[in-house]
């Protein structure tokens, strides 16, 4: 049970996107899950709580990683080449992926009684001395990270730093567009396959929020480039790979960058690792 006793650490904070739901529930609209939270109770991917009747989210400024990376291997091929982007975390995730390539990070829940807390204008200054072009939140999902991105993207901008998501892809529009305003310069997304992998998969999600969203990012004005990870006997048959082609020239054209990345064994799948071949 989560209680008041959590709101004195400095990771916890008040949510920005949810709404009561009546008896103390209160419905997250961060992702497409739009969880409802009992009170006391936490959304799917535990970074979300439900105190008193409020959401908080227990993860501001809780980073578990912070470096600098090239923004090639985001991938990005085509936006702000040879830069390096100041690169960070946070704990959890709302997909349930068996592959996660990432799962030390992305299957541990958060512990505000034992984070470490990081202001966004410390983020920013790191940038900034490391000689970094932009800030990419990223390693797990960084939708979770909603209200700490925010801080961060709007003082990143006003030191002409770009800012990035490596996401899943499944915010729902509201959080989109307040990470555009608020100074969301780029955006890769992952593609898992097809309807029957998000199915199957990922947790019963559907993939066609994923596409809208990079869709209406194209919109915005967001730079968008994709990546669909081949992972051996799940989605690197001929026919789904073809859905994802024919979805991506269908949703946001052959202008927009695709990119076919090698599985490697991880977390809870065994499968081998895609044949070059393959690739
Ligand atoms: S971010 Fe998504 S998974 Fe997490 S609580 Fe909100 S709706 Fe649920």
């Amino acid at each position: 049970m989560y209680n008041e006793s959590l709101l004195k650490y400095s990771t916890v904070r008040k949510a920005l996107l949810y709404e009561s739901k009546g008896d103390g529930i209160v419905q997250c609209n961060l992702c497409e899950r739009r969880c409802n939270i009992p009170p006391g109770g936490c959304g799917f991917c535990r970074t979300r709580v439900n105190i008193n009747g409020e959401l908080y989210t227990l993860v501001y400024g809780d980073l578990n990683a912070i470096e600098s990376r090239p923004i090639e291997i985001k991938p990005f091929f085509h936006f702000w080449p040879g830069s390096t982007a100041l690169t960070f975390s946070t704990w959890s995730c709302n997909f349930n992926c068996p592959w996660c390539q990432n799962w030390h990070l992305s299957k541990q829940s958060p512990e505000p009684r034992t984070s470490l807390y990081i202001p966004p204008e410390k983020v920013v200054k790191k940038a900034l001395l490391n000689r970094d072009e932009g800030l990419c939140v990223s390693f797990t999902e960084p939708t979770l990270l909603f209200e700490f991105s925010i801080d961060a993207f709007k003082i990143a901008s006003k030191f002409s730093l770009y800012n990035t998501y490596v996401s899943n892809g499944y915010m729902t529009l509201e959080a989109l567009r307040i990470l555009r305003d608020s100074g969301l310069n780029g955006l890769k997304i992952d593609i898992k396959g097809d309807e029957d992998v998000y199915r199957r998969y990922c947790g019963g999600l559907n993939v066609d929020f994923v596409w809208r969203n990079a869709r209406e990012a194209k919109r915005m004005g967001i730079h968008v480039e994709l990546v669909n990870l081949i992972i051996t006997g799940v989605n690197d048959d001929e026919e789904c790979i073809r859905w994802v082609i024919e979805r991506h020239l269908k949703e946001v054209g052959p202008d927009t960058p695709v990119h076919f990345t090698r599985y490697y064994p991880a977390y809870r799948f065994y499968n081998p690792p895609t044949k070059i071949e393959k690739l």
